[in-house]
């Protein structure tokens, strides 16, 4: 039993997935919480202007995460996208208008190199230009050079709107430091931190050691609506966030907007759909991502862990009755919080790595492990996203693939 039977999916004709893999996007993220879903089905009720629901939003964010203000964005990938276009425009309509356009304007992103990711293609889609320094050394194993403070220092110009962090555990310099260099330079520090989570505390982490914009996943741990994501950071950029995210369609004469949050005063005209504005977030997704974020607040991350481990250390326990697998459990420091069972394919096995990988994908429901390093004979499986009952089917599977 997987308790997948009778998903919408089957009803569709799509096979449904029992995920061992964690919060990954391409299977769905997450599942959402009740109190989210209960929030977005009664906001499915009510129409309401959507700026005075993200003004209510930037500050119940502010109060959660320490920040001067917050917003709700598409998905942590969109705040970044917003991020980097605040420092790019800060106030000005015009440049507003011209993004991602930024001809003859300061557009460049100071990222550490070994910071680089698929993710920060975000940054670029508001027209900023990454330049990446640094080496990759430590990385390679070739020497322990890094990305060092003052390489970080010696690359912001009169061209840098900002410098992009890419937050792990392990990721070098340590924020502060990084942080201390950019102010020093009167530069705004942008952290990708959309996985961070738990522990809760790292909501509040990352402003405070001194991060001018920070973007979580709401689709993650934090399981609220997958298309959801907070920007938490300084009043002035989540300002110029909102002026380029609203739809901001309005007679002069009647234009009104909450004044926290977007205002008006200053302004030479209204706002022209913004670069934000193909990312928008409907009042459904606001409403979802602010009641999981009252109630993943109020998670113990210390039994949500252990909760996690007990289920690794069950799956563990029943695979290592295959004598062509080895098994491990990593205490995943590396990526994130979860403990995961790292599972090596024999050479004797009836099947390789990859070949299992398939043949569980193949199966309906489709079941998904950690596939990133089947060339090197080994798969993960991640117990965040399983039901109890899943827990017990993924081991099973994988042992009757590998015994028939
Ligand atoms: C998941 C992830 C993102 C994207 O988050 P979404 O909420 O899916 O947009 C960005 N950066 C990192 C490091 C991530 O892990």
């Amino acid at each position: 039993m997987t308790g997948n039977e009778d998903t919408i999916y089957d009803e569709l004709g799509v096979p449904s997935v029992v995920n061992a893999t964690g919060t990954k996007t391409r299977i769905g993220g997450t599942l959402i919480r009740e109190e989210a879903r209960e929030a977005m089905d009664r906001a499915a009720e009510a129409f309401v202007r959507l700026s005075d629901l993200q003004a209510v939003a930037s500050e119940r964010i502010a109060a959660v995460t320490g920040a001067e203000a917050g917003y709700v964005t598409n998905g942590a990938s969109s705040a970044l996208a917003l991020a980097a276009a605040a420092c790019i425009a800060g106030d000005d309509l015009e440049t507003m208008a011209r993004l991602p356009d930024t001809e003859g304007i300061p557009d460049e992103i100071v990222m550490p190199r070994t910071h680089r990711n698929g993710y920060d293609h975000a940054l670029r889609l508001a027209g900023a230009e990454i330049v990446d320094v640094g080496a990759n050394d430590y990385h390679l194993g070739t020497g322990s050079e890094n990305t060092e403070p003052w390489e970080i220092a010696e690359a912001i110009t009169e061209e840098t709107v900002a410098i992009a962090y890419m937050e792990k555990p392990f990721t070098r310099p340590p924020l502060p430091e990084v942080v201390e260099i950019a102010h020093n330079h009167d530069v705004p520090v942008i952290v990708d931190a959309a996985a961070e989570l738990p522990p809760t505390g790292n909501l509040r982490t990352f402003i405070e050691q001194g991060a001018d914009l920070v973007a979580f996943s709401g689709g993650k741990a934090i399981r609220g609506p997958q298309s959801s994501g907070i920007l938490a950071g300084r009043e002035t950029f989540i300002r110029s966030v909102a002026r380029q995210h609203l739809d901001m369609h309005a007679e002069s004469s009647v234009y009104e907007p909450p004044e926290a949050l977007v205002g008006a005063d200053g302004l030479p005209g209204i706002p022209r759909q913004g670069i934000g504005r193909s990312m928008k977030v409907g009042k459904e997704e606001l409403a979802g991502l602010l009641a999981a974020l009252d109630a993943f607040i109020e998670e113990d991350d210390d039994a949500v862990l252990s909760g996690w481990h007990e289920r690794a250390e069950r799956i563990a326990a029943a695979l290592e009755s295959v004598d062509t697998l080895e098994v491990e459990l990593a205490n995943a420091a590396k990526t994130d919080a979860v403990s995961t069972v790292v599972v090596t394919v024999g050479e004797d096995a009836s099947l390789t790595a990859a070949e299992l990988v398939l043949a569980l994908r193949r199966e309906n429901p489709r079941v998904f492990v950690g596939a990133d390093n089947v060339h090197r004979s080994w798969f993960t499986i991640n117990p965040r996203c399983l039901s109890d009952s899943e827990v017990d089917y993924v081991a099973e599977r994988i042992v009757d693939h590998l015994e028939r």
